[in-house]
């Protein structure tokens, strides 16, 4: 038998373990609340940590990309090569240094091959000919001793612009320092020492992916708008107007047109569009630095578009 009290008591305990039980849920639903909350904070400061390291990483890897890609787009292509603008000493200097970022042969040689290139092109005189196939007009031609008539026909270019320019000079002189400092030391050690990036990523991303990249870019003009794209200027040159190109080569992807006119200082018809390289010009004329653009005017391109073009083109 059991007590008034302890009826009471019997009575009143379901209540309490009631009670009992939604304070523990509370309890729980509390501490849950603040697992929650401790993981969205851990959540938000991980993200904020990878943000900050692809910040870190793809800042350089980005601006050494621009300058290594325009010492050879602004400065071995278009004002070395074929001589489609003038520019100022400091103008030359910084173009000199970008292009021993980009370790693609110093300024000469690489003028040298790109004059033969255009004069033979598609020819055995023509260092990377791309009837011998994507792979040789690609990287191929790079893993060979040169062909025969390569040497010949380069060795009866005029060549006397480039052997007169002091800064051509100097950095042929001292390229395989200038490459080793500029190509590798500065792009490693400039995201460590500034950033407090790791050495080992430095070296990895904006030293040696960055270096890849620029490679496969430049390259891409020799192959790829050597074999895929429209020809609205000259249906009879195998070079074309290729805008994957265009794109990851900051400008030099339109080569239909830039075969056809060399000494175009754009590259292209349409000036800026799609084209970094010739938005880096114009603003270098801006500043005073550059000077002297050479342009194709318009008649002269309708003309050739009619006499040659392949019929696709849109202005
Ligand atoms: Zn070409
Ligand atoms: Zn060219």
């Amino acid at each position: 038998m059991t007590s008034p009290s302890q009826e009471r008591q019997v009575k009143s305990s379901p209540v309490k373990d009631k009670s009992k039980a939604v304070k523990s849920k509370s309890k729980k639903t509390s501490q849950e609340r603040q697992v929650n909350k401790s993981k969205s904070k851990r959540d938000n400061s991980q993200r904020r940590q990878v943000q900050a390291i692809q910040v870190k990483e793809t800042s350089p890897t980005t601006v050494c990309y621009m300058i290594s890609a325009l010492g050879i787009t602004a400065g071995a292509h278009r004002l070395w090569c074929h001589r489609s603008y003038k520019a100022s000493l400091p103008l030359r200097i910084f173009l000199g240094v970008a292009n021993s970022m980009a370790f693609q042969n110093d300024i000469f040689e690489w003028a040298r091959d790109h004059r033969v290139h255009h004069k033979y092109s598609e020819s055995d005189a023509d260092p990377h000919n791309a009837k011998r196939g994507f792979f040789f007009s690609h990287i191929g031609w790079l893993l060979v001793r040169k062909h025969p008539d390569v040497i010949e026909k380069g060795r009866k270019l005029d060549l006397k612009d480039l052997t007169s320019d002091s800064v051509v000079r100097f950095q042929r002189k001292f390229y395989k320092p200038s490459v080793v400092v500029m190509c590798f030391l500065v792009p490693t050690l400039v995201p460590w020492y500034f950033w407090g990036e790791s050495l080992l990523v430095s070296y990895f991303v904006p030293s040696l992916l960055r270096y890849t990249l620029v490679l496969n870019a430049t390259w891409l003009v020799n192959s790829a708008a050597h074999m895929w794209g429209n020809r609205p200027y000259d249906k009879h040159i195998n070079p074309r107007e290729n805008r994957f190109v265009a794109l990851s080569a900051l400008g030099e992807g339109f080569h239909n047109y830039h075969h056809t006119f060399p000494y175009d200082y754009a590259t292209s018809e349409f000036g800026c569009r799609v084209n970094l390289t010739t938005f880096f010009i114009d603003s270098m004329c801006f500043l005073g630095l550059a000077s002297d653009p050479k342009r194709v005017s318009r008649e002269l391109i309708q003309t050739r578009i009619q006499r040659t073009g392949d019929g696709t083109h849109r202005g």
